[in-house]
């Protein structure tokens, strides 16, 4: 087993987890708490991890988390107009208040 990946967002080690799976790459996510489990422990756990189970697997995902298979990465994070929270690039609209993006 080797650690490839780890994010705060359990999201973003599930998207990659899954897609390391379609590729071909068995994994495992670990630390995997829900927003509310992670609450009730005070929100102080490790940040979602993403495992490979074969340790020869390393270089192939290494290269796919490199990777952009969304082509997301591209998208600078912009500032809601209404809120001012920050959003990914990728959201067209606001996360905090749904205020759409304005471009
Ligand atoms: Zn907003």
């Amino acid at each position: 087993m080797i650690k490839v990946f780890s994010a705060q967002d359990y999201i973003e080690v599930a998207f990659w987890g899954n897609y390391l799976e379609e590729q071909g790459i068995a994994c495992q996510i670990r630390n995997d708490f829900s927003p509310k489990e992670l609450s009730e422990r005070g929100g102080d756990e490790p940040w979602p991890e993403l495992w490979l189970l074969k340790v020869s697997d390393e270089l192939d995902a290494r290269k796919y988390l490199a990777s952009d298979p969304l082509g997301i990465k591209e998208q600078a994070p912009w500032n809601c107009s209404y809120c001012g929270e920050e959003s990914d690039g990728q959201f067209a609209q606001c996360w905090n208040c749904e205020q759409k993006r304005n471009i």
